[in-house]
């Protein structure tokens, strides 16, 4: 028997999708996945080096829960110099990646009836987490130029109020928040008393002009109510490694690290020891891969927008596109009808073997979304089978 609580949990749609693949290409497809956001590049070769060492070392023990001093130190220095943030190594868990920071934040902050503000469109697994600590996500959408809409925030603003969701730069929109936009939700957090969940994961992928601001940094009492969470996943071409952390208040960090103790223990010891080398002797290869993103952005933008029946705002960081599609959803092709977002991807997946994740996993059924975390060569291949099979739609 399975307990309500999980079968209300509908899987991750940007994950599922890779058994799909999987079972497409061993049936012999050629399949372009666009689906899942994870860079292509490998791993830069000194981290992949002081993990090998960090082994042959014997740091392969059971290490403190909220992880090792030395890279917790490495983080203190990296939200200064970033981020003009000062924290203390207490005020800092290493984590398995952000997902698992970002689930045991809201287990921490939220107690069942507790509402989580989340603006939309918003990643896949913030509705789930916020869902199994019990709470209850409150979904406000953005402005059409998928900037922060602060009236529609303040609408939502109730007595239950716990947390409000700040992810900028934005998955899947793109969209980095304005700093006047933070500045006045930072207001409403102290009017109101709630927190901010900031998760800053795509920081190092901005292009344009727009910069990071960690609400954390506005004012020191801003410190106190945000829960910074970021990971090594996306800047470093780290998924697999499976690396985050959060920073924020000693008993909010206090209490992630008793939820870790029970569950995880800690984050894999030689990949602590690595992360140490990835943020603080990395910054070329991060750029270099952020300009590689750049490039590939432009094109895929460009191929999107002449699309018919796409339209596409232009994104400034991360590294996915979110056109509006929901003019198609009147069209077919022969006997199939395209009705709305999940039939586009299916269509675009079975005519054209391009894997794309509908705007529903988002909140946000108008829409689609495409990575650009991909080869240009597989973009140019993915962009040339789409517009074929798009142009047969009317
Ligand atoms: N936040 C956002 C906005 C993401 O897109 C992702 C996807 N990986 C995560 C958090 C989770 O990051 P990690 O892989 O480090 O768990
Ligand atoms: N975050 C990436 C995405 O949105 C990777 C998959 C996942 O963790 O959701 O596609």
């Amino acid at each position: 028997m399975i307990s309500d609580r999980i079968r209300r949990m509908a899987p991750s749609q940007t994950l599922e999708l890779n058994s799909k693949i999987a079972k497409l290409r061993d049936e012999g497809k050629n399949i372009i996945a666009l689906n899942s956001g994870e860079p292509d590049f490998n791993t830069p070769a000194p981290i992949i080096d002081a993990a090998h060492q960090a082994m042959l070392e014997g740091k392969t023990k059971y290490t403190q829960t909220p992880g090792i001093p030395q890279l917790r130190e490495a983080i203190v220095r990296k939200l200064w110099r970033d981020n003009s943030i000062e924290y203390s190594i207490d005020e800092i868990i290493v984590s398995t990646g952000a997902k698992y920071a970002l689930t045991n934040t809201f287990q921490v902050l939220c107690n069942p009836g507790d509402e989580v503000i989340i603006p939309t469109p918003c990643w896949v697994s913030y509705v789930e987490m916020v869902k199994l600590a019990g709470a209850v996500p409150v979904l406000v959408p953005v402005n059409e130029d998928n900037q922060l809409d602060l009236r529609v925030i303040e609408a939502a603003i109730t007595d239950r109020t716990r947390v409000l969701l700040i992810n900028s730069p934005n998955n899947p929109t793109g969209a980095v928040y304005s700093e006047t936009s933070l500045r006045r939700v930072a207001e409403f957090a102290r009017e109101h008393d709630f927190f901010i969940v900031a998760d800053e994961v795509y920081e190092k992928l901005i292009y344009g002009t727009t910069p990071h601001i960690s609400i954390a940094s506005l004012s020191p009492e801003m410190r106190e109510r945000t829960v910074t969470v970021n990971a090594l996943s996306k800047a470093y071409a780290m998924t697999g490694w499976r690396l985050g952390y959060a920073a924020g208040p000693r008993d909010v960090i206090k209490g992630i690290s008793a939820i870790q103790g029970h569950t995880t223990s800690n984050a894999t010891s030689f990949v602590q020891w690595a992360g140490i080398t990835a943020l603080e002797s990395c910054d070329e290869y991060v750029e270099e891969m952020r300009r590689a993103f750049e490039k590939r952005r432009n094109y895929l933008f460009d191929r999107v927008q002449a699309l018919p029946g796409f339209r596409c705002p232009f994104p400034e960081g991360a590294f996915y596109l979110f056109p509006d599609v929901s003019d198609l959803f009147t069209k077919r092709c022969g006997d199939r009808v395209i009705d709305d977002a999940p039939a586009l991807a299916d269509y675009i997946l079975e005519e054209a073997g391009v894997a794309l994740v509908p705007g529903n996993a988002f909140e946000a059924p108008y829409a689609i979304r495409l990575t650009y975390s991909n080869s240009m060569e597989n973009l140019v291949e993915a962009m040339d089978r789409i517009e074929r099979v798009v142009g047969k739609l009317v």
